[in-house]
C-alpha cells in the first residue's frame, strides 16, 4: 500500500475502447467518467498528472464488420475512431492524447514487448487445431465461425464463446460448425496452425506478492484477480488474420498470422504516450519518465471485464520487460445495467437488445454537465447500477438543480441587486455565520479525501451535501427579510453566501467542468488548467476568501431543469432501440 505523496507523477489510463461501434454510456460509468474526475482534480491540485486514451483498432470484430458492410478495416476504424474521440472531447474527458493502434509507431512498441518475452523465455510455440476453410484457403479465426454451443445448444454460437449462456470453449468443441462470413458458408475443417504463447504461469508468484501488496484495492478487482492468478496457463498472442501487428520473428509461419488483439491493445497506453511526448515536447524519450522512473504512479480505469487483462495480464507484460512501473491501483467498475420501465426489470446492455445508449444520441439531447452529473450519482462503483430515466431527472432536477443551482443562483442574484454587482462587506459573524465559513474547508477537503481513494459517488454527494448546508444556512438568515430592516446583517449573510459559492465552484470542477467554467466567471476567479507538468493549486483555493469588494457578473441558470415530459418521450425512443 502506498500513498500518493511519495508520487512526483501520476499516469492514469483508461481502457481502450473498441473502434467497432459508437461508445455509451455504460462504457462512460466504468472506465471514463471516474477517470477523467480524477484527472481534473489532480490537475486542479497542480499536481503532475497524464491522461492516456486512445482506439483499439485491431481484432478480428472489425474485419468480420468490414467484410459484411464491404468497405475496408481502415474504414471502419476511421469512421468509430473519429465519431468516439468527437464524443469523449463533447462530454468533457480531458485525454492529454487521444491515439491510435493503427499507427505505425504501435508497431514499434508491440513488437519491442514481443521481442523483450521472447528473449527473456517467456514466449514459446504450440500447434493448435484450428477452423480451416478449404474454399478460402485459410484459417478462420474465431468469430468467423458459428455453431451450436456445446454446453447450451444455442445454434448462433461464436467459435469460441456462447452470447447465450457465456460459455467459453476451444474451437474444435464448437457442434456443426459453419463459416460466418458473406461468400462463404461452407463446412469449415480442423488443421493444424502453429501460434505463439505467452508463458503466463512463469508470473505467477510475482504477480501473486505484487497484488498481496495491495489490499486497498476494491474487492470485485481483487477477487477476479487473484482467481486467475491462481489458475494461470500460457495464453496464445496470435492469430491467423491479416489486420494487426505483424509478428517479429524470421519464420514463414508468421506471415499470414498477426498479434492477438488482447496483447497489443494494453500496450497502446506505452505508444499513446510515445507520441505524447513526440507532439508536446518533440522528445521520443519523453515517455520513459512516465512508464519507468519510480515515482510515477501508474492507474488503470475499467470496466469489470477488463479486470484480467489490467490487473493480471499486462503486468506480467510489463513484469517481463524488466524496468516498467507496475499499476498501483487498479479501478473496476461493474456494470450500468438499464432499467426497463415497460417489464419494470433491469436488463443488460447489449447490441442485439438495441437498448444502449450512445454517448452521441445523449450529447444531442442534454448538455454534458448533465450526463456527467447522473452517470457520477449512479457510477457502479462496487455493484452494479441501473440506468433509469425516472431516476435520472429526480436526481438532476432535485439535487443539482434545486440544491446547488437554486442556491447560487439566488444568493447572487441578491448580491447582484443589492450590493451594486459586489461581495458586500460583512459586519461582525455570529456562531451561524462562524460554522458555515468553516464547514466550507472542511467540506472541500472530505471531498478530496473521497475523490483521493477513488470514491467517486461518495465524493459528489458531499459537494451536494455542502449545496444542502447552504441551503438551510441561507433560510434561516432570510436575507430577503433582513434586507428590508438591517442592511449590515444582509450584507454579511450574503457575503458568507458568496464564499459558499466559490467553494462549490472550485469543488464542482472535476465533476461540471462546464458549470464551473461558466461560475468563475461570474465570480472573477481563475480556475488553472494545469497538466503533465504541474501548476499552482486551484483546489485548495476554493477554501480562501473571495474579498469584499470583488466584482460579480449577473448570474444565469447554471443548470437548467430539464422538463418531465422531455424525459417521458426520451424513454419512449430509448425504448424503441433508437438511442443507440
Ligand atoms: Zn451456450
Amino acid at each position: 500500500m502506498t500513498t500518493e505523496n511519495q508520487y512526483r507523477r501520476t499516469l492514469v489510463t483508461s481502457a481502450l475502447p473498441y473502434a467497432n461501434g459508437h461508445i455509451h454510456l455504460g462504457h462512460i460509468a466504468g472506465a471514463y467518467l471516474p477517470a477523467d474526475i480524477y484527472v481534473r482534480f489532480k490537475r486542479q491540485k497542480g499536481e503532475r498528472v497524464l491522461y492516456i486514451g486512445g482506439s483499439d483498432e485491431y481484432g478480428v470484430p472489425i474485419t468480420l464488420t468490414a467484410l459484411k458492410e464491404g468497405v475496408t478495416p481502415q474504414d471502419v476504424i476511421d469512421r468509430y475512431h473519429t465519431a468516439n474521440a468527437a464524443a469523449f472531447e463533447k462530454l468533457g474527458i480531458s485525454y492529454d492524447i487521444y491515439g491510435r493502434t493503427s499507427w505505425d509507431l504501435h508497431n514499434d512498441t508491440t513488437q519491442t514487448f514481443f521481442k523483450t518475452l521472447d528473449a527473456g523465455g517467456y514466449i514459446h510455440q504450440e500447434s493448435m487445431e484450428l477452423w480451416y476453410s478449404p474454399k478460402l484457403e485459410k484459417f478462420l479465426p474465431d468469430r468467423y465461425v458459428k455453431g451450436t454451443c456445446p454446453k447450451c445448444g444455442y445454434t448462433d454460437a461464436n467459435g469460441d464463446e456462447c452470447e447465450s449462456c457465456g460459455a467459453q470453449y476451444a474451437a474444435q468443441d464448437l457442434v456443426a460448425p459453419r463459416a460466418n462470413i458473406p461468400g462463404d458458408d461452407s463446412s469449415p475443417v480442423l488443421r493444424e496452425s502453429r501460434h505463439w504463447f505467452l508463458d503466463l504461469p512463469k508470473f505467477s508468484e510475482a504477480l501473486k506478492a505484487w497484488l498481496d501488496m495491495h489490499p486497498e484495492w476494491r474487492a470485485n478487482v481483487k477477487g477476479i484477480a487473484y482467481g486467475w492468478v491462481n489458475d494461470l496457463r500460457s495464453r496464445c498472442i496470435t492469430r491467423d488474420t491479416d489486420w494487426g501487428v505483424p509478428i517479429p520473428v524470421d519464420d514463414p509461419d508468421a506471415k499470414d498470422k498477426r498479434i492477438y488483439v488482447w496483447f497489443d491493445a494494453p500496450i497502446g497506453y506505452v505508444t499513446n504516450t510515445r507520441q505524447w511526448g513526440i507532439d508536446t515536447h518533440g522528445d521520443a524519450t519523453a515517455w520513459e519518465a512516465w512508464w519507468k522512473a519510480k515515482d510515477t504512479r501508474l492507474l488503470h480505469f475499467i470496466g469489470k471485464d477488463n479486470v484480467p487483462f489490467h490487473a493480471v495480464i499486462f503486468p506480467a507484460m510489463l513484469m517481463g520487460q524488466g524496468d516498467y512501473v507496475l499499476a498501483d491501483h487498479v479501478v473496476g467498475n461493474e456494470y450500468l445495467n438499464i432499467f426497463n420501465r415497460k417489464t419494470g426489470q433491469s436488463e443488460k446492455g447489449s447490441k442485439s437488445r438495441g437498448n444502449m445508449i450512445s454517448v452521441k444520441w445523449a450529447l444531442e439531447k442534454f448538455a454534458p454537465d448533465i450526463i456527467r452529473y447522473y452517470l457520477c450519482t449512479n457510477a457502479p462503483e462496487s455493484k452494479d447500477s441501473d440506468f433509469d430515466w425516472d431516476d435520472f431527472m429526480l436526481r438532476y432536477n432535485g439535487e443539482l438543480c434545486d440544491v446547488v443551482g437554486n442556491f447560487v443562483h439566488r444568493s447572487l442574484t441578491m448580491t447582484v441587486k443589492n450590493f451594486d454587482s459586489r461581495v458586500p462587506e460583512p459586519g461582525a459573524f455570529d456562531a451561524e455565520d462562524e460554522a458555515m465559513l468553516a464547514a466550507i474547508p472542511a467540506q472541500i477537503d472530505a471531498i478530496a479525501e473521497a475523490l483521493e481513494n477513488f470514491r467517486f459517488r461518495q465524493a459528489l454527494e458531499r459537494f451536494i451535501d455542502l449545496g444542502r448546508k447552504a441551503n438551510v444556512y441561507f433560510d434561516t438568515k432570510a436575507p430577503w427579510v433582513s434586507r428590508k430592516t438591517d442592511m449590515e446583517r444582509t450584507a454579511t449573510t450574503l457575503y458568507v453566501c458568496c464564499q459558499i459559492v466559490n467553494g462549490l465552484c472550485h469543488a464542482m470542477a472535476p465533476f461540471l467542468p462546464n458549470g464551473a467554467a461558466t461560475l468563475s466567471t461570474i465570480l472573477g476567479v481563475t480556475l488553472p488548467e494545469g497538466g503533465p507538468e504541474g501548476g499552482e493549486d486551484g483546489w485548495n483555493a476554493g477554501k480562501q476568501t473571495l474579498p469584499a469588494g470583488s466584482p460579480l457578473q449577473t448570474p444565469t441558470v447554471l443548470f437548467p431543469k430539464i422538463d418531465p415530459d422531455y424525459i417521458a418521450e426520451l424513454a419512449e425512443t430509448h425504448l424503441r432501440g433508437e438511442a443507440s
